[in-house]
């Protein structure tokens, strides 16, 4: 018995747990895959070539592994790509502003525009809006609130006076409450009025979508059909918004490029691992594929992508001939709604129905340490039996909840256990997902916390190869007296105008 500490510390009697923790250690593959992942092909926004670029990385990894792998076309979608983002304010002088545009922002071609940029004023109501709407031709419209301080509320926590803390928020609070109502007094709401202000001739639209950390935006979708909307850095979007209250008429230049591809396929990658006793009953590692690309996807859901991908490299070394057939499911579209994992339910209805568990992982970096039975009367019996084998040093983290509640959504379990079928979410912990990475442009490499990844890579291998060794099927009843949520369709076709 080694002493020592570390995932490595913990030996099993097991020789396929062994094995596996022992290459994971030694030997992990999780650096290479992100770098060449998230690297080199960068975010994977549905319907871009990189999506595309992404999957046949895959297929070709996989194969690479000699484990069977295709793309399953599940639908279509507005085919864009991505090209640069360039911002600089020239007057009142010169700084070159982080931005970038949103995805799906409309291209500018080799144009760049010079122009005035101008708040959104606080009108009276609608008809006064229409009446102050010619003023916006030819001006970059900024169509967010100034935050008051773009340092993190536990920043001031620890620094701040009480009641300067409490005045910034009351503060904070009364403002944005004002900027709702300023927007809904144009009679438009965050949607429409994008494309109400390039109706009327403006030159494009300025937002930020502060994620309440230092330097960290989301970057979610333009509504504009002609101009582009680019989201500016809380630091830049603030300067620029308090030098045009001040009368110093602020000049910005925007050159962005972007590409319309129309109408192309989008797919699931499946890959697959024979079973040699019962082929035709299942268990699958899940992980959506697909990002929002302000940065690139590295934790939403690089970090669950490659978890699978290597718990899959590992499962195929050591237990090349399953009892079970051992699926992956890296889905397309997850961020737009499940999109992917809902059309493979439809399709794979004898796959759904002959599940014996699915275990997906998508909330970020870090190591697992929440799994719920999900409402399963049985889950308690059979998870608890397979996390039995898991090593202490893993296991002893992870607090499970049995029979836990029916996931509605969240991330792509839900779309199984919508149908009634097993599926679990290894729930990692935080590592300061929701303000930090999720769906921001500082989801990147560097936030990989790479020792959490390696312990994840070995729990989904060894649970997959107990669900897929034990003797007995799993049974699958719902717990009475609970919500269960229903089975929502997939849209096989978005982005795309009716
Ligand atoms: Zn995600």
């Amino acid at each position: 018995m080694l002493l020592c500490s570390g995932i490595a510390s913990a030996q099993s009697s097991n020789p396929v747990i062994n094995s596996i923790m022992t290459e994971e250690t030694s030997n992990s593959q999780l650096e290479k895959l992100a770098h060449e992942l998230f690297d080199g092909i960068g975010p994977r926004l549905v319907g871009t070539p990189q999506m595309k670029q992404a999957n046949d990385w895959a297929v070709a990894k996989y194969k690479s592994w000699d484990i069977q792998a295709k793309n399953e076309k599940w639908g279509e979608w507005r085919g864009w790509e991505r090209g640069v983002s360039h911002i600089d304010m020239v007057s009142p002088r010169v700084k070159s502003l982080e931005g970038t545009q949103l995805a799906w922002s409309p291209g500018m071609g080799k144009k760049t525009t010079t122009a005035e940029v101008i708040i959104l004023p606080d009108v009276a109501d609608s008809v006064a809006f229409q009446q102050w709407l010619p003023n916006v031709k030819g001006k970059f419209v900024m169509i967010s609130m100034l935050q008051p301080t773009g340092r993190p509320d536990y920043n001031w926590q620890e620094f701040a006076l009480k009641e300067s803390f409490d005045k910034m928020k009351a503060d904070r609070t009364a403002q944005t409450d004002a900027w709702k109502k300023r927007i809904s007094k144009t009679g438009f709401t965050n949607k429409t009025l994008p494309v109400a202000l390039e109706n009327a001739g403006a030159a494009g639209i300025l937002t930020n979508n502060w994620s309440a950390g230092f330097g960290v935006d989301k970057i979610f979708a333009a509504y504009t059909k002609i101009v582009p909307t680019v989201d500016i850095s809380l630091e830049d979007y603030g300067m620029l918004y308090r030098l045009s209250e001040s009368g110093n008429k602020p000049v910005i230049s925007i050159h962005c490029e972007s590409k319309e591809l129309g109408v192309v396929p989008t797919f699931n990658t499946i890959a697959e691992i024979k079973g040699s006793e019962k082929p035709n009953e299942y268990v699958m590692l899940s992980a959506h594929f697909d990002s929002w690309d302000g940065g690139t996807g590295a934790t939403d859901n690089g970090t669950g992508t490659l978890t699978m991908m290597e718990a899959m490299r590992l499962l195929k070394k050591f237990y090349p001939h399953p009892k079970r057939t051992i699926l992956v499911g890296h889905w397309g579209s997850e961020e737009e709604g499940l999109n992917g994992s809902r059309a493979f339910v439809e399709d794979h209805p004898e796959i759904v129905s002959n599940l014996q568990a699915l275990f997906n992982q998508d909330n970020g970096t870090g190591r697992v340490v929440n799994l719920t039975g999900q409402g399963f009367v049985e889950a308690k019996d059979y998870l608890s039996r397979w996390l039995a084998a898991v090593p202490d040093t893993i296991k002893n983290r992870i607090k499970t909840v049995f029979p836990g509640q029916p996931g509605g959504g969240g991330s792509d379990f839900a779309s199984f256990v919508a149908v009634g079928a097993p599926g679990f979410s290894l729930s990692s912990l935080n590592w300061s997902y929701g303000s930090y990475t999720w769906h921001t442009n500082r989801d990147t490499y560097d936030k990989v916390v790479f020792d959490d990844l390696k312990n994840n890579a070995i729990l989904a291998a060894i649970m997959a190869y107990m669900a897929s060794e034990d003797p007995q099927k799993t049974v699958n009843t719902k717990t009475e007296g609970i919500k269960w949520p229903a089975q929502v369709k997939a849209t096989r076709r978005g982005g795309l105008d009716k």
